[in-house]
C-alpha cells in the first residue's frame, strides 16, 4: 500500500496538529484558519476530527468520497469526517468493539449535520438487502421527525437542535444495522409559549400551517396563517425560506416510514394544534365579591374548539385554569387563580404538553426501531448535545448544559488517557504517567450526592418552609465558601472576593472552559417543575388517548404518588447513565467549531473561534495526545516512507520491517527515548524528530 500522509505532501498546515511544531491556542487557531480559507474543513488531534463548519456546500460527500473513504487507513487521505465514521465502523464490524462518536460544539457549529453524515456514511458502507435496507431507511428517517419537533430558527441556527440526542445503532455479527434505540436530553420547552425576536417556535408549527393543507386544518380547526397565533413569532424576519410546506410533506412521509399509522399522525398533530389554540386561550383579571383577585377566560370559543379536539368538557378546562385546589391533612383547599397566575396555568399546561408529546414521540419511534433481543449485536451510539454555553445572562438551562460539558470533558481526558495506555500495552511499550488538568473537581462541585450543588437545589426545592432562590444561593455560598471553583457574594465578608463585580443574585463558577455567572433567578421554579394536579387532572379526564396517556399522575389512583423528582435530579441520572455507556465503548470524536456569528461561508472570525478552541479544550487535547509519543505509525508503510534517507533500508529492506526500521533509527543515532518500537508500531515522541526525518527524505 502506498504510503501518502496527509499532513505532509501538497497540504495545506497541518493535516494533523499533533504535528504542529509550537503549540498554543494560536497556532492552532492559524492552522485552522490557513486550512479552512483552502475549503480544508477537516483537520485531526491523532484521532479527533476538528470540523469548521464551511456555511456552504462542498463537493466532498458524493457517493465517489463515500468510495474512497471506505476501508482506509486514517492516515492515507486528507482529513473526512467519513474516514473516522470508517474507522468507527470498520473496529465495529472487524475487531468487535462496541464505538461511541461523541460530537460537540456551540450552536451551529455543524454538530447535527456531522451526526447525519456519520449516519449517512455508515448506511453506504453496511449491509445491503431488502430488510436492512429498510432498517436504515427508518434509522434514517427518524432524524427529519426529531428535527420538525426537536428543532427551531434560533438567532445562531436556522435549524437549531434544542434537546439532546443519542442513538445507539444497533449491528448483527457480520456488521448490518438491526435497528437502535434514542435518548432524548433536556428539551427547551420554554420555547413553546416564548417568542424571541428574530427567532421561531418549534419547526412543527410553521410546517403544519404551511403543509397541512384545507381538509386538514378545516379538521383541527386552523388557519394557514401564523400571525394568527400568539405563540408563533410573526416577526417576518425569521419566517423567510424556511420552506416550511415541503418539509411537512417530508416529515409526513418520514412518520410513515417509521410505521406511524394515520390514526397516530392525526394524534400528534391535534395536540400540535391544542397548544397553538392554548396560545390564543386569553385569561383576563377581576376582583371578586369578597375582593379577592381572580381570573376569568374572555373568549370561550377558542377553549371550547380545545375541548372539542380532546374530548374534554370545556368548563372543566376552563376551572383549571382559574383555581388551584391543594390538598392538605386530607382536606381539599381551593384558590382562585389571579390573572398572572392563570397565565402561567396556561402556558405551564402548553408547554408540559408538547415536552411530553416529544418524548412520547422519541419512545414510540424506539418502539418501530428497536431490535428485539439478541446475542451478540454490536452497537455504534452517536451523540449530538449542546455544547458549552456562556450567554449574557445564563440560567438554571445553562448550568445543566454546562455541567454536561464538564462531564463529557472528564470522560474524554479519561478515555483518551485510558486508549493511550492500553496502546502502548498492547505495544508493549513503557508506560509514563501524563500530567494533565482533571475536572473531577468541579464535577463533585455539581453532582455530588449530598454536598453538591444540584443536590443542595433539590434540598431547598423539597423543604417545607419559606424557600427561594435567594435562601438556596445563600446555602450555597456558606457551603462553598472555600471552594477554588465556586464564588458568590454571600461570602462578601471573604477578603478573597471582596471586590467582585458578582452581582447579588448569582454564583460563578470556574469551569474548564472558563468562567460562567449563573444568574440564580428561576432555578427552584425550574427544578420543581410542578403543573398544578387540576390540570394533569384536566387532561387525564380527556377522551383523547394519546393525551390523556402523556398525563399518568392526572388518575385519581396515582393522586398519592410520590412527586415527580426534579429536572436536575432526572438529568444527573440520565447523564449518569450515559457516561457508563459511554464509557463501555470505544470513543470517537469530532468537534464542531463555528467559524463566524452570521452563519456566511468564507468568514473567518479569529475571535470567535479562539474562543471555542478554548471551551472545547483543543490544546488540553493535543497536549494529552502528544504527552507520550505525538506520531505513531505501523512499520510498512514507515519504512517505505523513508527507506531514502539509510544506506541500510535504500533501495529495499530485505527482512522484516520492523528490524529495518530499527536499522534505520540506529543509523540515523535517533536517541532511545526519542523513538520506541512497539510489537506493530513505531513511536515518535517528540513532533520534531519527525520533521527531521521529513526534512531528510526531501533533500
Ligand atoms: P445546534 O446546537 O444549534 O443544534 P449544530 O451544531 O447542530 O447547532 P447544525 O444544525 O449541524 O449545527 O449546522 C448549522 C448549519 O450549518 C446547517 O444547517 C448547515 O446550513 C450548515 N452546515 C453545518 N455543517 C455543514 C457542512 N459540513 N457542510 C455545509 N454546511 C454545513
Ligand atoms: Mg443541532
Amino acid at each position: 500500500m502506498d504510503f501518502k500522509s496527509s499532513f505532509m505532501d501538497g497540504m495545506v498546515g497541518v493535516g494533523d496538529m499533533i504535528l504542529l511544531e509550537s503549540l498554543s491556542e494560536e497556532s492552532l487557531l492559524v492552522n485552522l484558519k490557513e486550512r479552512f480559507k483552502s475549503d480544508e474543513i477537516y483537520t485531526y488531534i491523532g484521532n479527533v476530527v476538528i470540523s469548521v463548519n464551511p456555511y456552504k456546500s462542498l463537493p466532498i460527500y458524493s457517493p465517489e468520497k463515500v468510495e474512497e473513504y471506505r476501508n482506509c487507513n486514517l492516515y492515507q487521505l486528507k482529513p473526512h469526517i467519513y474516514a473516522v465514521a470508517d474507522d468507527a465502523y470498520q473496529s465495529l464490524r472487524d475487531r468487535d468493539r462496541d464505538q461511541c462518536i461523541l460530537i460537540t460544539g456551540e450552536s451551529g457549529a455543524g454538530k447535527t449535520e456531522a451526526s447525519k453524515l456519520v449516519m449517512s456514511y455508515v448506511a453506504a458502507v453496511c449491509g445491503k438487502g431488502t430488510e436492512v435496507n429498510q432498517v436504515k431507511e427508518q434509522l434514517l428517517q427518524s432524524n427529519p421527525v426529531l428535527e420538525a419537533f426537536g428543532n427551531a430558527k434560533t438567532i445562531r441556527n436556522d435549524n437549531s437542535s434544542r434537546f439532546g440526542k443519542y442513538m445507539d445503532i444497533e449491528f448483527d455479527f457480520k456488521g448490518d444495522p438491526m435497528g437502535g434505540v434514542i435518548s432524548n436530553y433536556l428539551l427547551e420547552k420554554s420555547r413553546v409559549v416564548k417568542n424571541v425576536k428574530g427567532e421561531r417556535n418549534f419547526h412543527i408549527f410553521y410546517q403544519l400551517l404551511a403543509g397541512g393543507g384545507t381538509e386538514l386544518l378545516g379538521k383541527l380547526k386552523l388557519v394557514p396563517d401564523c400571525s394568527k397565533y400568539n405563540y408563533l413569532n410573526n416577526d417576518p424576519s425569521s419566517l423567510n425560506g424556511m420552506g416550511d410546506n415541503e418539509n411537512f410533506q417530508i416529515v409526513k412521509n418520514a412518520m410513515e416510514i417509521i410505521g406511524l399509522s394515520d390514526a397516530e399522525v392525526t394524534s400528534i398533530l391535534e395536540i400540535v394544534a391544542v397548544i397553538l389554540k392554548l396560545g390564543n386561550v386569553e385569561i383576563k383579571g377581576q376582583f371578586q365579591a369578597n375582593g379577592m383577585a381572580a381570573c376569568y377566560i374572555t373568549d370561550t370559543k377558542g377553549i371550547k374548539e380545545i375541548g372539542a379536539l380532546i374530548g374534554l368538557d370545556s368548563s372543566m378546562l376552563e376551572n383549571a385554569f382559574s383555581v388551584r385546589t391543594v390538598e392538605a391533612k386530607q382536606e381539599k383547599v381551593v384558590t382562585t387563580l389571579n390573572q398572572s397566575q392563570g397565565i402561567y396555568a396556561r402556558d405551564a399546561l402548553a408547554k408540559n404538553l408538547y415536552d411530553r408529546l416529544f418524548s412520547w414521540l422519541v419512545q414510540r419511534i424506539n418502539e418501530s426501531i428497536k431490535v428485539s433481543e439478541f446475542q451478540g449485536r454490536k452497537v455504534m451510539g452517536v451523540l449530538d448535545i449542546y455544547g458549552f454555553e456562556i450567554l449574557e445572562v445564563n440560567s438554571f438551562e445553562q448550568f445543566i448544559i454546562n455541567y454536561c460539558n464538564e462531564k463529557l470533558q472528564q470522560i474524554f481526558i479519561q478515555m483518551t488517557l485510558k486508549e493511550e495506555q492500553e496502546e502502548y500495552t498492547r505495544e508493549g511499550i513503557k508506560w509514563t504517567r501524563i500530567v494533565y488538568t482533571d475536572n473531577e473537581v468541579i464535577c463533585t462541585l455539581i453532582e455530588d450526592n449530598t454536598n453538591g450543588i444540584l443536590a443542595v437545589l433539590d434540598e431547598e426545592c423539597l423543604r417545607p418552609g419559606k424557600v427561594s432562590d435567594a435562601t438556596f444561593l445563600a446555602k450555597l455560598g456558606t457551603k462553598f465558601k472555600n471552594h477554588k471553583h465556586f464564588q458568590s457574594k454571600v461570602t462578601q465578608n471573604d477578603k478573597r472576593i471582596a471586590d467582585l463585580t458578582l452581582p447579588d443574585n448569582c454564583f460563578r463558577i470556574e469551569h474548564y472552559a472558563g468562567q460562567v455567572t449563573y444568574n440564580t433567578d428561576g432555578f427552584l421554579d425550574k427544578n420543581n417543575d410542578l403543573l398544578f394536579r387540576d390540570l394533569s387532572q384536566a387532561m387525564w379526564n380527556a377522551k383523547h388517548q394519546l393525551l390523556k396517556t402523556l398525563f399518568p399522575e392526572g388518575d385519581p389512583k396515582n393522586s398519592s404518588l410520590k412527586r415527580p423528582p426534579t429536572v436536575g435530579f432526572q438529568f444527573r441520572n440520565s447523564v449518569s447513565t450515559l457516561m457508563k455507556n459511554l464509557y463501555a465503548k470505544n470513543p470517537n470524536y469530532i468537534r464542531c467549531l463555528k467559524p463566524n456569528s452570521s452563519k456566511k461561508p468564507s468568514l473567518f472570525d479569529d475571535v470567535l473561534v479562539k474562543t471555542q478552541i478554548l471551551y472545547l479544550g483543543l490544546l488540553e487535547n493535543v497536549k494529552v495526545r502528544r504527552a507520550g509519543f505525538a506520531y505513531r505509525q505501523l512499520y510498512k508503510p514507515f519504512l517505505e516512507r523513508y527507506k531514502m534517507i539509510s544506506k541500510k533500508t535504500w533501495p529495499q529492506w530485505a527482512g522484516e520491517a520492523r528490524d529495518g526500521v530499527a536499522a534505520m533509527m540506529a543509523e540515523l543515532g535517533i536517541p532511545d527515548e526519542e523513538a520506541a518500537l512497539g510489537h506493530t508500531k513505531i513511536f515518535i515522541r517528540t513532533p520534531s524528530t519527525l520533521f527531521d526525518l521529513e526534512d531528510r527524505r526531501r533533500r
